[in-house]
């Protein structure tokens, strides 16, 4: 410690009041004197009462102590004032003419500081004197420096303990709403179904809460007024649940609930219904209205669950049937919804190892000149060759593909496929056969599709007027800019295009006049009627007549029957694709087909 050299450096120590004790009153007056002339203020006694009088009244700060005292000798004072913790602290130097080791040994156990033997040298009791003091100086120091520290010490604790009382809250609640957060709420969440386990009479139910379309309003009208609307809607939720039930922010616009000790699951349903019926009225946030819907979904508690994690999920499931089913309603979980789920889930990890080890093929349909009966091409149809299930089709394992992406994968395998069978068919003379490929709506925005066309066009040497691309109406709608460029630059190569699944999806015409499509190819549900009368026709005129305004070139799709075939004769549709001429074939028996078909 600094301080301490400090002390002993400086020539001033600090405590200068020193009791002499010496019944020789020779001894008293030349250490008087002599201390005196040093600056010490100097206190005397002659005898050991005397002595522990002065100390209790004066306080000295250390005492100079004959040994060899009449009445009470120096080894008892001193006793008597280090039992004291009043008088422990001073020093006591003893003074004796003893000079015999035990003496000083025992003048050290008793508590003294020091021994100078009579007759003393000035010097040495001069030096003896000043050094106890400065070292008590120090030891106070010490002490007041220990004492600033426990201060401190504790001012940080404070603090601490403050710091981590807001970390709490940081890591409990969410911090836009003011509500618990995920964290919270599964903590809530095992100790319900730890309680749950041990009391069969408790009862609870977790709500999952997503507000619909939230995306939509986020993106137009900005994150601002995104946050405000999850604050409004955070505190309308507030005002329905009890004080016992918990609400939490999940993440997003997704809030969660646990109802805790409801007598049954209408108490649930209740609760469900009211939010749904509260948060329909409209918000209105930095001045705009704002209207949303809340899909909710309900999982009754049961203490067959392994963990809290499982009830979420179950809720999250039947939250997500609730938005199938038309968004703004509730569903309770039943287990096929994860049946459902879970088979889909299966399907994902299947088609990740599908595509890597290309189990796709692709079968091909006739689509024929309806007023000579010939083939005109064929539509390439995937096919799933799964190792254990066998041929799946396309609506089976498509929506998945195309929700995670996988689609882009398949659809280059698809491609790659027709279009060497293609060649081949090309090559044994089928000169004018056209293939029509399926594109799916993610690959209209896919960054390397014209690049992979092009390598696969160079690969078959085909001539890219016999490649006929089909792009559904809706995906078409739903990707107006991406369409647009990809068809420019599809055309530049001279690879034809045709709109898929025509009249379903509310295309306007100006929207169909800015696209430069070759076919339309008309939806099998508006062949469904075609049952020979002449009043059932519905829109297929119609779509004929906008295709030849247009001058497109029509197929229609699902011919089933003969009637149907001949009322589209009548009315000139040109090409159609159905059962009634062939299913989709593999490509051996496509080219049988073909072989049979009288073009050729
Ligand atoms: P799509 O493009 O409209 O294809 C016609 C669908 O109608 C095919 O079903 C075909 O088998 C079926 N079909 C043909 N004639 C008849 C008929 O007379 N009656 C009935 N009931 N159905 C008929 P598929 O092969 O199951 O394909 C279903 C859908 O899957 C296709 O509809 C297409 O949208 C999609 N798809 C198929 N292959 C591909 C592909 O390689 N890529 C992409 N992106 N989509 C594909
Ligand atoms: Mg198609
Ligand atoms: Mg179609």
């Amino acid at each position: 410690m600094p301080e301490i050299n400090q002390y002993l450096a400086s020539e001033e120590p600090l405590f200068r009041d020193i009791l002499i004790a010496d019944d020789s009153i020779e001894n008293l007056r030349l250490l008087s004197i002599l201390l005196t002339a040093q600056g010490y203020t100097v206190h005397q006694a002659t005898s050991g009462q005397m002595t522990l009088k002065a100390v209790e009244t004066l306080a000295p700060d250390l005492i100079l102590l004959d040994i060899m005292m009449p009445d009470i000798n120096g080894y008892e004072i001193c006793k008597k004032l280090k039992k004291n913790p009043q008088t422990y602290p001073i020093p006591i130097i003893f003074l004796s003419g003893l000079d015999n080791v035990l003496d000083k040994v025992k003048a050290f156990d008793v508590g003294g500081a020091d021994y100078i033997i009579k007759p003393f040298e000035i010097e040495e009791v001069l030096v003896r004197v000043r050094n106890q003091l400065v070292f008590k100086a120090a030891q106070q120091e010490i002490c007041q420096l220990n004492a600033q520290l426990e201060t401190r010490v504790k001012e940080r604790t404070q603090q601490l303990i403050a710091a981590n009382k807001q970390l709490e809250q940081i890591a409990i609640y969410d911090s836009l709403t003011g509500l618990a957060n995920r964290s919270k709420f599964m903590e809530q969440l095992e100790q319900s179904l730890s309680r749950a386990k041990i009391d069969s009479t408790y009862q609870f139910a977790v709500l999952f809460l997503d507000c619909d379309r939230f995306k939509i309003v986020n993106d137009s009208l900005g994150h601002l007024v995104g946050d405000e609307l999850l604050k409004q809607v955070a505190n309308q939720l507030q005002t329905i649940v009890q004080e016992t039930d918990l609400l939490a922010r999940l993440g997003g616009d997704e809030f969660g609930i646990i109802l805790s000790a409801i007598p049954a699951l209408d108490q649930a349903m209740e609760i469900a219904k009211q939010i749904i019926t509260t948060v329909q009225e409209p918000f209105y946030c930095n001045s705009y209205e704002i209207i949303v819907s809340v899909s909710i979904g309900i999982v009754l508690g049961s203490p067959d669950y392994e963990q809290p994690e499982h009830i979420l999920r179950d809720a999250d499931t039947a939250m997500y049937r609730a938005k199938d089913l038309g968004r703004g309603q509730y569903q309770i979980f039943t287990p096929t919804m994860y049946k459902t789920v879970h088979d889909l889930l299966k399907i994902e990890t299947d088609l990740h190892r599908a595509v890597k080890q290309k189990e796709f093929v692709v079968y091909y349909q006739p689509i024929v000149n309806l007023g000579t009966g010939k083939i005109v091409g064929f539509e390439a149809l995937v096919r799933w060759l799964h190792p254990q299930q066998g041929l799946i089709l396309p609506e089976e394992f498509l929506p998945v593909a195309e929700e995670t992406g996988l689609i882009c994968g398949i659809g280059i395998l698809v491609i790659e496929q027709a279009c060497y069978q293609l060649s081949q068919w090309q090559k044994q003379g089928f000169k004018p056969l056209k293939i029509y490929i399926n594109l799916a709506a993610q690959q209209l925005n896919q960054a390397n599709l014209v690049e992979e066309i092009d390598r696969i066009l160079t690969e078959t040497q085909l001539d890219p007027a016999s490649i006929k691309l089909e792009i559904t109406e809706s995906s078409m709608i739903r990707n107006l800019q991406s369409t647009k460029l990809l068809i420019q630059e599809l055309r530049e190569r001279g690879i034809q295009l045709s709109i898929d699944d025509f009249g379903t999806g509310y295309s306007s015409l100006s929207q169909l006049q800015t696209f430069p499509v070759n076919t339309l190819k008309i939806d099998r549900c508006f062949l469904r009627n075609l049952d020979g009368q002449t009043d059932n026709l519905g829109l297929v005129p119609v779509i004929l007549s906008i295709a030849r305004v247009m001058n497109m070139d029509v197929v229609a799709e699902g011919i089933e029957t003969i009637e149907q075939l001949s009322q589209l004769r009548e009315l000139s549709c040109h090409f159609g694709q159905g059962f009634l001429f062939s299913e989709p074939l593999n490509g051996e028996d496509a080219n049988q087909l073909i072989l049979q078909n009288p073009q050729w």
